[in-house]
């Protein structure tokens, strides 16, 4: 299906300008361009263009990777993005966000509007066994997570946190720490197949996704956050993707020799859009609460 500039400006695309991370989580969607991806320079101006010409867009969310590993890069795009007129967001696993000088870190996140930092889980044993830990090793603490929650907040952007639920913490009972970080929203995602031969060490069925719900009591109205449930089919279809060479993609990403880049000269941006099989329905479903 061709989509119209008219559609595009309802939505949100995801810059993934680089897959560079610190992280190491077994169960990453990205696990195994993560693993190769090398840290990359003077690319700055590249993505200042990027973002300018995603301004036919409604929000652009500046994801990895790690986008914050690019500090001072991810100042100046999502400064720029503002001023084209995106809203803005990031998604983070906080790891710089706790590490560096509050002054700094409120100067970056007050360019976003929203900040979803992805925790799955409060115990160190259940991230260390998962990679979402440094290194894949040194998990971030309770404590850890309560200042980067306090600085997003501080800087005033609307919080959130995306956790993935698998294996490893679909027992946990994580509400009551939720419920300290206070985000306004917390979206939960069922592990999603990353095509890769550790995936099967951290699959869970639908049944134990939904009992993780039932124990956090997500199946009971709360007055303290907002709550978004996905399982694994509606995580697989439903983003709209752009790399930092300027390439949308999709899921079948690998496979797509056609796709030109958003840097070359007269590129027709909604011709490339619609190479991708973007399905616009369930993204308007998905963003309709949250932009
Ligand atoms: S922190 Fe995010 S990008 Fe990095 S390995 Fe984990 S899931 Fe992947």
């Amino acid at each position: 299906m061709n989509y119209t500039l008219e559609e595009l400006k309802k939505l949100k695309v995801n810059f993934h300008f680089n897959m560079f991370c610190n992280m190491r989580c077994n169960f990453c969607f990205y696990a195994v361009e993560v693993a190769k991806a090398k840290k990359v320079v003077n690319k700055l101006d590249d993505w200042i263009k990027i973002v300018e010409k995603l301004n036919v867009f409604k929000a652009i969310n500046f994801a990895g990777g790690e986008p914050t590993l690019y500090w001072d890069e991810l100042k100046s795009i999502s400064k720029r993005s503002k001023e084209v007129g995106l809203k803005t967001s990031l998604i983070t696993n906080g790891s710089l966000i706790s590490k560096k000088e509050e002054s700094d870190v409120l100067e970056v996140l007050r360019n976003f509007d929203t900040v979803g930092l992805s925790m799955d889980s409060s115990l160190i044993s259940n991230n260390e066994n998962s990679g979402r830990a440094i290194g894949g090793k040194s998990s971030l603490t309770k404590n850890d997570y309560k200042l980067i929650a306090e600085r997003i907040k501080k800087a005033g952007c609307i919080f959130k946190i995306n956790s993935v639920i698998h294996s490893q913490n679909y027992q946990e009972k994580l509400i009551d720490f939720i419920k300290e970080l206070g985000p306004k929203r917390w979206k939960l995602m069922q592990v999603t197949d990353v095509k890769q031969p550790e995936f099967i060490n951290y699959k869970i069925t639908k049944a134990k996704f939904e009992y993780f719900i039932k124990n956090n009591s997500l199946d009971k109205p709360n007055n303290q956050f907002s709550t978004s449930i996905e399982d694994e089919e509606t995580v697989f279809t439903s983003y709209v993707m752009i790399d930092g060479e300027g390439i949308f993609y999709d899921s079948n990403w690998a496979t797509r020799k056609d796709a030109i880049s958003l840097l070359e000269e007269n590129v027709d941006l909604l011709k490339e859009f619609n190479k991708c099989g973007f399905n616009l329905k369930s993204q308007l479903e998905r963003y309709r609460k949250e932009i």
